[in-house]
């Protein structure tokens, strides 16, 4: 997966990162999830993420609408999104640090063509 061309270095160390860290983190939800939880099929982590999301998404619609929003809620629900994807990640057999680190690729790619005409993503 390692590629030759040259990245910025906050992407460089975030993608020498990527593959060791977040595909252990990975393994540790799938371990954890099959010895303590029922078996659940991708179909139900996935609408359980978009519930997730939506619940952040409707934090967001309140802050922006003024109502004070405690820190600690959108960390909840941030948290909840997270365990999700990773959860519906393993029931789809996703291997999330290689499609990650693939497409952190393919963005600095295209972010670079655009920067190279003077344009920003
Ligand atoms: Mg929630």
């Amino acid at each position: 997966m390692k590629n030759n061309s040259k990245f910025p270095s906050s992407l460089e160390l975030l993608l020498d990162g990527l593959i060791d860290n977040l595909s252990k983190i990975q393994r540790c939800f799938d371990n954890y999830q099959n010895e303590c939880f029922e078996n659940r099929t991708s179909e139900f982590f996935c609408l359980e993420l978009n519930g997730e999301a939506g619940e952040l998404a409707n934090l967001e619609k309140k802050s922006w609408k003024g109502k004070p929003i405690p820190q600690e809620k959108f960390e909840d629900e941030a948290a909840d999104v997270l365990i999700a994807l990773i959860n519906y990640s393993n029931a789809k057999n996703i291997n999330l640090a290689k499609s990650v680190y693939d497409k952190l690729i393919k963005i600095e790619k295209y972010r670079s063509e655009l920067e190279n005409i003077g344009e920003k993503y």
